[in-house]
């Protein structure tokens, strides 16, 4: 069995954003040489996320509407978490969103369904943020 891992970096400059990460996790896949088995890929960070969906603008701002329909980022004031920092709807919007996705590897290709498409969610941005991308096959 192989395995290979690799941590890609991202630093968005705005609080929030969505970045389809898709060439980036197939880049790895190339790299890792692995034909058949499970990539995982996951935020290192508590206030951003990694999710599948669709690459689709409108979805998208739906998204943004509906996490700040559930956690608006104001008034700070209004999360216990916030008393020592301001991004209490940041680790909401995390986790509603998910921490990692797991991926088949097929014929050394990400074995997605119609439409499928890694992003990387950032809810706190302006930082140094990691994803792990890890590969186990042969
Ligand atoms: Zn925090």
């Amino acid at each position: 069995m192989k395995s290979y891992r690799k941590e890609l970096w991202y630093h968005v400059k705005s609080r929030r954003r969505f970045i389809n990460i898709t060439p980036q996790v197939e880049e790895c896949l190339k790299e890792s040489g692995i034909k058949e088995g499970l990539l995982l890929c996951n935020t290192m960070h508590i206030t951003s996320s990694v999710f599948i969906n669709d690459d689709e603008d409108g979805l998208h701002q739906d998204f943004e509407k509906w996490l700040e329909g559930l956690a608006p980022e104001k008034p700070y004031s209004m999360y216990k978490h916030n008393s020592f920092e301001d991004n209490a709807d940041a680790h909401l919007k995390r986790t509603i969103m998910g921490r990692e996705v797991v991926v088949a590897v097929t014929n050394g290709r990400l074995d997605f369904g119609p439409w499928e498409q890694i992003f990387y969610g950032e809810f706190d941005g302006n930082r140094d943020k990691r994803v792990l991308v890890k590969i186990i096959g042969q």
